[in-house]
């Protein structure tokens, strides 16, 4: 994917807001490139791991939101290992993916984007991950996100969630966490 850099788009107060929100001190990189070479993924990002934390240093947002990067990132932590500083990519990624949704703009990886959607809101709901649920949220949203309905794949997957039921390898109805009041916290303290 070719994505077009435009000097414009800066928006000054954007890494400070980041570094505020997340937590993240992405002020302390010095480029070393350390998270790009130990990065398994670089070959499908648009910007590697590196640059994006430049990008947000730079107030580039825009740029950001249309490359996909941060949907592609899979939050393996190999870069927080490497990285001289322990700056934390993995928590920077989900903070833009968060950003990305929260400011209306169309994620690159639609398909991804549903995904984290749906998979927070199981973890909202029932404070864990309800496979059943997920399986069938998942296949709404990501039509939808990417605008067309594969009614064969659909199919495939409807038959192989109803063999995994049979088979007792899928729960049903979800089950729900006891930590409920923790789980409304984290919510809670979202900062986008
Ligand atoms: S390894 Fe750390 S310091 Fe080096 S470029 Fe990556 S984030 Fe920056
Ligand atoms: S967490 Fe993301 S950016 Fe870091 S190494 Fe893994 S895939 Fe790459």
């Amino acid at each position: 994917m070719q994505v077009q850099n435009d000097i414009t788009k800066i928006e000054s107060g954007f890494a400070r807001q980041v570094v505020l929100d997340s937590g993240v001190d992405l002020f302390a990189c010095y480029q070393c490139e350390k998270c790009t070479n130990g990065c398994p993924v670089t070959f499908a990002m648009d910007y590697e791991p590196h640059r994006v934390i430049r990008m947000v240093q730079l107030g580039l947002r825009q740029e950001i939101a249309r490359a996909n990067t941060i949907w592609v990132c899979a939050s393996c932590e190999t870069c927080v290992t490497r990285c001289p500083h322990g700056i934390d990519i993995p928590k920077l990624m989900d903070y833009l993916k968060q950003s990305v949704l929260s400011q209306g703009d169309k994620p690159a990886e639609g398909a991804v984007a549903a995904f984290h959607q749906v998979f927070l809101e199981n973890i909202r709901r029932f404070g864990r991950v309800s496979e059943a649920f997920l399986m069938g949220a998942y296949q709404l949203e990501s039509a939808k996100a990417e605008k067309k309905i594969d009614v064969k794949e659909m199919i495939s997957n409807l038959k192989l969630g109803i063999e995994m039921l049979k088979r007792g390898r899928l729960g049903f109805m979800p089950k729900k966490t006891g930590a409920k009041e923790a789980v409304k916290k984290l919510f809670a303290n979202e900062k986008i």
